[in-house]
């Protein structure tokens, strides 16, 4: 059982229940433009789905599961009034792009057109969605063509509310379309300039509860959505404080904004939904690793694996394989609506296409690949989840198979997601000292000349 709860959220989340669909059908067929919903009725429960985004938060430091190596009992809370998913990885080990898939259902990609080529960082924010875009992805990282979960549920007749302290998903990269509010935590004052790559105090857990109770107070229904997109985990680092303390103190945070909720009776008939939009590392080293953090190149079970923790519990196996794209699909369930969202990869896949690595999974069989230079890797993930034995080294015939097998299928997505290459621009100035100055490029004149090794360890990116 999970500890529990000191915080009166305990009460309020045992009460929550499963959302009613009220009228869904009707808003089905509007979704698909099979009737006009212009003149549809409000809908009349006061259901809401609650979407908390914890920012590098790894799986392992919630106590909800097993072995956890810290204390989490507002999040095991939630748990425990509903289901804990074992088997949820990030779609990417970087924000953008593994929120870019959360809220459009798609695969987040930086392939530019064939497996070998190079890859075009467009901008210094890739969000892996350039390939739908017109503009190659360089201004806006959500494409308007392509529809986003805060769509679907202002469609579904919820009141939609995002509370943001991830200045990488501030406006105007598109995060923020579908939201009737969108709250971007720790704004400068009146003639304070805006530094994205610079720690803030104001973006704590404290302020994204003052701001999401506030903009609550004023909610013009009881039918919302709220995202609310944490960044304290994630800031560990830039405070010089232990990973795991982090994650304690921001629970005790999460355990206040529960409390609100509850005192506000806005737990009842809620539906909870907590992950992370990637892991870290910490500790781990491998033998092919090449940066630190959460940045992956290539991408370790560390920076993938994520809490996924659903109230009410859903009607899916809780160790269904669930990447980040599949939880857009999740939530329409969730609201009643049709998953309408085009399957580009298969149930037990996962493609994350990384500035320097191709990594591939597929079920227990986990490759990675240069881009450049050097032999893949291949971990069995069953046996050997701390990828510490790279069975590409001196494979057995099953495994050069699976490598070969791995090979095609990657060529195959490689093309399949590939960016409008032609449409890539030339980076700005303004992307080139940016990209110089968190460590990417060495020099003006290496044109997308990553450095190998990627960003610096003291980089203060918001990924
Ligand atoms: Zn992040």
């Amino acid at each position: 059982m999970p500890t529990p709860p000191t915080s009166k959220s305990a009460k309020g989340a045992r009460h929550a229940l499963r959302v009613v669909a009220l009228g869904f059908a009707c808003i089905a067929a509007c979704a698909f433009g099979v009737v006009s919903c212009a003149e549809e009725p409000a809908p009349k429960s006061a259901d809401r789905i609650i979407l908390i985004v914890v920012d590098t938060l790894r799986r392992d430091h919630v106590s909800a599961y097993p072995n956890a190596k810290a204390k989490t009992p507002s999040i095991d809370h939630i748990a425990s009034t509903g289901q804990t998913f074992t088997n949820a990885v990030s779609a990417f080990h970087a924000t953008t792009m593994s929120m870019a898939s959360l809220f459009t259902g798609l695969t987040p990609s930086i392939e530019a057109g064939s497996n070998r080529q190079s890859v075009k960082w467009n901008t210094f924010v890739a969000c892996g969605m350039s390939r739908f875009s017109e503009d190659g992805g360089k201004k806006i990282c959500i494409p308007s063509s392509v529809p986003t979960l805060a769509e679907d549920m202002k469609r579904a007749g919820y009141w939609t509310l995002g509370v943001v302290a991830n200045e990488l998903l501030y406006r105007p990269s598109g995060y923020d379309r579908g939201f009737d509010e969108w709250v971007e935590i720790g704004l400068p004052g009146p003639g304070e300039e805006r530094n994205i790559f610079e720690s803030s105090p104001m973006r704590t857990a404290k302020h994204v509860n003052h701001d999401l109770e506030q903009a609550l107070a004023s909610r013009p229904s009881d039918h919302f959505f709220l995202y609310a997109h944490y960044l304290d985990v994630h800031d560990y680092d830039l405070f010089e404080r232990d990973y795991a303390k982090s994650v304690e103190q921001f629970d005790r945070w999460l355990g206040k904004m529960f409390d609100m909720l509850d005192a506000n009776g806005l737990l009842d008939r809620a539906t909870v939904i907590i992950t992370s939009d990637h892991g870290e590392l910490l500790a781990e080293t491998y033998p092919n690793q090449n940066t630190g953090k959460h940045f992956g190149n290539p991408s370790f079970q560390p920076v993938l694996d994520i809490p996924l923790i659903v109230s009410p519990a859903t009607n899916r196996p809780s160790d269904q394989f669930t990447r980040s794209q599949d939880i857009r699909g999740m939530i329409q369930e969730m609201a009643g609506l049709p998953q309408a969202v085009p399957k580009e990869l298969g149930p037990d896949e996962l493609f994350i296409s990384e500035m320097f690595f191709q990594t591939y999974r597929d079920g227990r069989w986990k490759s990675q690949w240069p881009r450049t230079q050097g032999a893949p890797h291949l971990y069995d993930l069953v046996n050997d989840p701390g990828e510490k034995s790279d069975l590409a080294r001196e494979p057995s015939q099953e495994h050069a198979a699976t490598l070969r097998a791995h090979r095609i299928r990657i060529d195959e997505l490689s093309r399949q997601l590939a960016t409008h290459a032609s449409q890539a621009p030339a980076l700005s100035d303004e992307d080139r000292e940016r990209l110089r100055a968190l460590g990417y490029i060495e020099t003006t004149d290496d044109a997308f000349g990553m450095k190998s090794g990627s960003k610096s360890s003291d980089a203060k990116s918001r990924e």
